[in-house]
């Protein structure tokens, strides 16, 4: 089992070695448990969803030890910063996945990845038009998921059932 999940992610570790050792740090056992569960999450995750993860596998790693991984990771390309609004900062996988976008829930908070070549090619294009060198850019497109707009059209009866039921439709904050 031990040889199966090595070969998997070798070259992600041989990248985070690498960093370690040029940032003049060690490879420690609790470094290399982080590693192994955030490159085996296939998801998008805040600092504290990791720490639970790693919580789950060894309750004696730190949170601190977590955090200063999770910024070990992000430096080394094998992770990215993402923001879906709500103030917090999710981590996803980077080295060896494709760009990718994200369409957000304001309901449910879920995140669906996507990539269209046309809206890459006019961002280029838009780029250009303002004599712009694009280095990065992020798009998201906030709305209500299939899930949940099934859940708004039919609410559940109520024994008045006179008034509509309106959801308050959370909006995203300014912090992106
Ligand atoms: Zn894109
Ligand atoms: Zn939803
Ligand atoms: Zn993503």
């Amino acid at each position: 089992m031990k040889t199966r999940v090595e070969n998997e992610f070798q070259s992600e570790r041989e990248l985070f070695e690498e960093h370690i050792r040029k940032s003049g740090l060690r490879r420690t056992s609790q470094r290399d448990l982080i590693l192994d569960i955030f490159l085996r999450t296939e998801d998008h995750l805040t600092m504290e969803d990791l720490y639970w993860l790693v919580q789950k596998e060894d309750p004696s790693v730190g949170q601190t030890t977590v955090y200063r991984t999770l910024k070990l990771l992000t430096e080394a390309g094998l992770a990215r910063e993402v923001r879906f609004g709500d103030g917090k900062t999710y981590y996803e996988h980077h080295y060896n996945h494709e760009h990718h976008d994200h369409l957000i829930c304001t309901e449910c908070g879920k995140v669906i990845e996507f990539f269209s070549p046309e809206i890459e090619h006019l961002q280029d294009l838009t780029a250009a038009e303002y004599g712009f060198r694009l280095t990065n850019h992020s798009l998201r497109m906030w709305g209500i998921c299939q899930d949940c707009q099934r859940s708004i059209e039919e609410p559940h009866q109520t024994a008045t059932g006179a008034q509509p039921k309106v959801r308050p439709r959370s909006v995203p904050g300014g912090q992106f």
